[in-house]
């Protein structure tokens, strides 16, 4: 059997890699020059599935939890958990939070002092999601795009458009994000944005959230003394560049986490739109011999793998997954 994935997004390379397993014949059409170079480019990595039932369906926390398995089966997964953190005015918030999410634990002053001694006497109450985890997108795309190529027998062909491939496949994925609403009328875009800062005065472990009326913000640590800043609010936009307010709204969020933040370096600047149906859950759609598969939102990390491993399961024995195969 051979199939043709388009898109090398986290949810084409994933889809690749569970075919490939499988023993199925897979090439990859990209139009970029290489691998996640799109919207998965921009992601903070943050893998938590109980922190996302703030906002999100349960569905989100079961294909997390799968998806995560994925991850530290096959690549680096830092272990650290995640910390949910508001200023004192803002305990309400925490406390809204904690009854919509579960897997947590509230700490005091002393233990955020063990966890993240940065930010002791900052904040005298936060939640511990000790099970949550994160990667670093860049660094894990490129090792699962390299290991596709060179150890799964994966064909690559970047800078093609899905169009240019003519060959006869059994099956087509189609993995192209928001670029696939030419066929998928119902996704929309979700504009994220992030920076890319750098200090040595403030040392992470983990991912941070923060919690604020107004600017919900995250940062997620990587190497290098680099921090991902990003905001969890949700905005619609049609533009994919990041716009001044944004830049002014996460860099005034991460300097009120901790000022060190106000003398960083920036690194990068980034935003993209990411790919969603109007409820926010991911969805494997077929029609014909193509299955789509989309609708990651802001959950591309946390949801691509278990995703993927349904779509190569449908295509390799027929199994029909009716939590992510509804229409609507
Ligand atoms: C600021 C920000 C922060 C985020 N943080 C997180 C996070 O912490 N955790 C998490 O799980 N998710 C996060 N996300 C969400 C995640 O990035 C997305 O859900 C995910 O990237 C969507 O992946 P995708 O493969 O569907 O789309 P994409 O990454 O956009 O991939 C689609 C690919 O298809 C290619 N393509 C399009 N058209 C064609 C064509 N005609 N021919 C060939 N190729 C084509 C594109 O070039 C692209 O490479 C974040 C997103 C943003 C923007």
């Amino acid at each position: 059997m051979k199939v043709r994935v388009l898109g090398a997004g986290i949810a084409g390379l994933t889809t690749a890699f569970e075919l490939a397993k499988r023993g199925i014949e897979v090439e990859v059409a990209e139009r970029r020059a290489g691998p996640a170079l799109g919207c998965s480019h921009y992601a903070g990595g943050m893998l938590a599935p109980w922190c996302e039932l703030e906002s999100a369906e349960p569905l989100i926390e079961t294909l997390g939890i799968e998806s995560m398995q994925f991850w530290r089966d096959n690549f680096d997964v830092v272990e650290h958990g995640t910390l949910v953190v508001a200023q004192p005015r803002d305990t309400p918030d925490l406390k809204r939070f904690s009854r919509r999410t579960h897997q947590f634990e509230w700490v005091d002053e002393q233990k955020i002092m063990q966890l993240e001694p940065d930010l002791s006497q900052r904040f005298n109450t936060a939640l511990f999601f000790a099970g949550e985890a994160h990667l670093d997108p860049r660094l894990v795309t490129a090792q699962l795009a390299h290991r596709l190529a060179h150890e799964m027998n994966v064909t690559f062909h970047f800078n093609t458009d899905a169009e240019a491939l003519k060959g006869a496949v059994d099956w087509m994925v189609d993995c192209r994000g928001l670029a696939a609403r030419d066929a998928l009328l119902d996704l929309r875009p979700v504009k994220g944005e992030m920076l890319l800062l750098r200090t040595a005065e403030i040392a992470l472990k983990r991912p941070v959230r923060m919690l604020h009326p107004r600017i919900p913000v995250y940062i997620v640590p990587r190497a290098d003394h680099i921090f991902m800043v990003g905001a969890t609010m949700i905005e619609n936009s049609q533009a994919s560049r990041i716009s001044a307010r944004g830049v002014t709204e996460l860099i005034n969020a991460a300097y009120a986490l901790h000022p060190a933040f106000g003398e960083a370096e920036i690194v990068e600047l980034g935003a993209d739109l990411r790919p969603a149906f109007a409820d926010h859950l991911p969805r494997l759609r077929l029609r014909g011999k193509t299955l789509f598969l989309n609708g990651l939102y802001r959950h591309g990390y946390l949801g691509a793998p278990a995703l993927a491993r349904r779509a190569a399961e449908f295509i390799q024995n027929g199994t029909v997954f009716p939590e992510v195969m509804r229409e609507n």
